[in-house]
């Protein structure tokens, strides 16, 4: 089936929101066997956004829209829709009082505006949002379908993998493309070119190397009849890859570095303390985008003079002796944060914060030390000098060598 997607909003026109669901929703298309043609982005037009509706179904049979469900005057999406169509709304008193009662449940009375929300035409059904009071619109007539969805994430996500996805996957019967991401750090791409030679080349499946900044990612891409026989060609390049790189691999498909060594630190009932200079608190930012990293993070120090690394533990003879962006003080500074804060595994990350360079060493230099039970393991690495470089390669090393040290330790422990 060719697909479209249709993103509403005078505010992605302007450059102020970026359309992050017409991607998501494009990431979702392939696994369902559906080809995507065409993603436009509209603003808050009525005339606009039926003609780009129009325009679509002489194309495609199935079009997405995100945004514009709202119960603002702004919001046009289904007014566009009933325009594309020719149909005119009418008001479901069922979903009035439907929506009645979310009001009232949230201590208010219902605005007046939010009626827009409650009308339908005859050729669409409405979607339901737990999530929100914009319900969606399942819109169909001689064989073209438009899947309206609302414009906030945490509502449209939920709708298509609770609702939309199911649905698709009933009316669509074309090839399915699946695919398995496999993570990897420390091993450099030509170095992983020519261990996975013969696989290199393929066309279905296919494998793809790419360099990303938590590491070289390994994608494996599978078209067959159904998602069960496209895994199935998967599985073998997986696991080829994972007897040659294993020890080098640290996640899977949308796993994070910080995940990833979460679940490592939750499985053991382990914990964590930061301490870094040149990433600026990414490092313990990083780790608590996890919902569950009160469980395993003790904290984090961002020492940005040497004073404060003073202040926080770190010998003032290390300091004066190799200057704060140095390996030893790298080392210093995870010690003191594993015992300052009392944790398991403490990381230092030092390194140049001035673009022009310090203690001889050039800017992007970094300094990684990881304390825990059996001693310092140090890293030093160069990473191309610009501050979100720095910071981001900086933190993703740091998380991935802290995720293979506790792996290798639970395999020499069970050995
Ligand atoms: P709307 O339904 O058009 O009123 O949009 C409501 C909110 O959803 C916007 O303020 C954004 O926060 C979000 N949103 C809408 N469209 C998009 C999009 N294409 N990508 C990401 N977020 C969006
Ligand atoms: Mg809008």
């Amino acid at each position: 089936m060719k697909a479209e997607i249709f993103s509403i909003g005078t505010e992605l026109l302007m450059g102020e929101l970026t359309d992050t669901n017409g991607s998501w929703i494009a990431a979702q298309l392939p696994a369902l066997g559906i080809q995507l043609q065409w993603v436009t982005i509209v603003g808050d037009n009525l005339d606009m956004i039926s003609e780009a509706f129009t325009r679509g179904m002489a194309r495609s049979d199935l079009m997405f829209t995100t945004g514009g469900l709202g119960p603002t005057q702004d919001d046009l999406t289904r007014e566009a829709v009933a325009k594309a169509f020719g149909e005119t709304p009418v008001v479901q008193p069922e979903v009035v009082e439907r929506l009645e009662r979310y009001f009232e449940g949230r201590g208010m009375a219902m605005p007046a505006h939010n009626i827009k929300q409650a009308h339908l035409i005859p050729s669409a059904e409405f979607i339901p949002n737990p999530n929100g009071t914009a319900p969606g619109w399942w819109t169909e007539r001689d064989g073209k379908i438009i899947v309206s969805m609302p414009g906030p994430p945490g509502e449209m996500h939920p709708m298509w993998e609770n609702q939309v996805a199911p649905r698709l996957r009933e009316i669509v019967d074309d090839e399915v493309t699946v695919t398995r991401n496999v993570k990897t750090l420390g091993m450099s791409e030509a170095a992983i070119d020519e261990v996975m030679d013969e696989y290199f080349g393929q066309e279905n499946p296919y494998l793809g190397i790419y360099s990303k900044a938590d590491g070289i990612h390994l994608r494996i891409i599978a078209r067959a009849a159904s998602e069960g026989e496209a895994r199935s060609m998967i599985q073998p390049v997986e696991a080829a890859i994972e007897e040659r790189l294993g020890e080098y691999i640290w996640g899977y498909d949308d796993e994070t570095p910080e995940q990833s060594v979460g679940q490592a630190l939750l499985g053991k009932g382990l914990t964590m303390a930061t301490m870094e200079t040149c990433t600026g608190g990414f490092l313990a930012n990083s780790i608590t985008e996890s919902p569950q990293a009160f469980r395993y993070f003790r904290g984090g120090v961002v020492a940005f003079s040497p004073q404060q690394a003073m202040e926080n533990g770190v010998p003032a003879g290390v300091v004066e002796q190799h200057g704060l962006a140095s390996e030893k003080a790298a080392a210093a500074m995870a010690s003191a944060a594993r015992e300052r804060l009392d944790a398991d595994y403490g990381i230092g990350i030092a390194g140049v914060s001035s673009p022009d360079g310090e203690n001889g060493h050039p800017a992007g230099q970094i300094f990684i030390a990881i304390a825990g039970p059996d001693g310092v393991k140090e890293l030093a690495m160069r990473v191309p000098p610009r501050r979100i470089t720095i910071k981001r390669r900086g933190s993703n090393t740091a998380l991935t060598e802290l995720r293979k040290l506790i792996a290798s330790r639970e395999e020499s422990s069970s050995a």
